[in-house]
């Protein structure tokens, strides 16, 4: 596989503004799309006047006239006058006379059959996005390109089917806030942070956040969110930041790929970091993490759940001119630990590899159903109640040993 040259990555270091994202891959397959339906029909008789039909003249396609049904004609059609010079009827016409016309007056057959690559599934990917393929190939394809709606979440997972076995079910989370909405919460209240002057957010405000989210107000949850913001407050990463010549947060970026296969379309990774620092060695990317630690080791658990997030930022920020990225991950259980991992310029072509091999399948359009079917990955899917290969006995069961 071959890296291209980025189409104008964002410069997440000067400008903070995200390029078009209106993935030209998708507008270029359209057109060559088009321009191949006459060089397929060429050569064949067609009706006079057929509606919607195409024709090639020389290099250039025009379109047959359409019958037009006026709303008072009492549903007949209505033909409208044919203004050109040369009516479809008479193209037929010379064709019947052993004339030629179009492509075919022009012995061309280079440019009667013209490649046509087939469209990417996606045209942009976000490092969720390459995580969610990873985890599912086919979830990734109902959810993300065909844009199904999630399922239904079963409560309890069934009995383990012949042969599967795994452990119970996790422990109940000691905090009844979703996990998506406590990430999130804890997120807004950090965005809110003046990191040079930290303060704790009053209750009220707590209060009132996880109320406008349609959630119970618990005194549990409101501690927690404010026990989480005053460590990151009293923490040297928090520090670090505040000396920072220049610091963004909710920074969005986006580069372009071209991996082999995709017939020179692009593919566009995109995303948004927590934090994004310039100081004078480099640029300090900080991504806060939410995650419940327990036992787990934070160096650990990034390698296994952040490690494509982690390449991706990486590569956002080398990219845009930087010559050395740190990526932070402030568990904010913990954030005087932060897992650190520092890229140079010479490490980008071996994190491109990587980018484009993690996109390789999704490029190539092989998406396949997890060989570990289990209730925590299959939990919501589109194609869990029909359309899984997988049956309720392995979709609904506890992951296995
Ligand atoms: S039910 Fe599970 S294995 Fe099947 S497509 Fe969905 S996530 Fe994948």
């Amino acid at each position: 596989m071959s890296v291209a040259a980025a189409a104008a990555p964002v410069d997440v270091g000067a400008g903070g503004e995200v390029t078009a994202l209106d993935g030209a891959g998708t507008v270029g397959s359209q057109v060559v799309a088009r321009a191949a339906v006459p060089a397929r029909l060429r050569g064949h008789r067609r009706p006079v006047r057929a509606p919607e039909q195409h024709r090639v003249a020389g290099a250039r396609v025009v379109r047959g006239p359409r019958e037009h049904v006026h709303p008072t004609a009492g549903g007949e059609p209505v033909q409208p006058p044919d203004h050109r010079g040369t009516h479809v009827g008479e193209v037929d016409q010379m064709h019947e006379c052993g004339g030629r016309v179009g492509l075919d007056a022009l012995q061309a057959p280079a440019l009667g059959a013209p490649a046509v690559p087939a469209a990417l599934p996606v045209g942009r990917l976000s490092y969720s996005g390459l995580e969610s393929y990873k985890r599912c190939g086919y979830r990734f394809y109902l959810e993300r390109a065909l844009r199904l709606p999630g399922g239904h979440v079963a409560e309890q997972p069934v009995r383990p089917g012949p042969g599967v076995t795994g452990p119970s079910p996790p422990a109940e989370s000691p905090s009844p806030l979703p996990a998506l909405l406590r990430g999130s919460l804890i997120h807004l209240l950090l965005e809110e942070m003046d990191f040079a002057v930290p303060t704790v957010p009053p209750a009220e405000r707590v209060e009132e956040l996880i109320d406008a989210h349609g959630e119970e107000v618990r005194p549990a949850d409101v501690n927690d969110l404010c026990s989480m913001v005053e460590r990151f407050a009293a923490s040297p990463l928090r520090r670090r930041i505040a000396s920072a010549a220049r610091v963004r947060t909710e920074l969005p970026f986006a580069f372009s790929l071209e991996p082999d296969g995709a017939g020179g379309r692009s593919l566009l990774i995109n995303g948004v970091v927590d934090v994004h620092a310039v100081e004078d060695r480099g640029v300090l990317i900080v991504d806060y993490k939410s995650d419940r630690l327990g036992e787990r080791d934070p160096a650990l658990l990034t390698a296994e759940a952040y490690e494509t997030q982690r390449l991706v930022y990486a590569l956002a920020a080398l990219r845009a001119g930087h010559d050395r990225v740190e990526v932070a991950y402030c568990f904010l259980e913990c954030p005087e630990e932060p897992v650190a991992s520092v890229f140079g310029t010479a490490e980008a072509p071996e994190l491109e590899r990587r980018l484009v091999e993690l996109a390789a399948g999704v490029v190539s359009g092989s998406f396949r159903p997890s060989d570990r079917p289990h209730l925590a990955l299959c939990a919501g899917c589109p194609g869990q109640p029909a359309l899984c290969s997988w049956g309720p006995e392995r979709t609904l069961a506890a992951e296995p040993a």
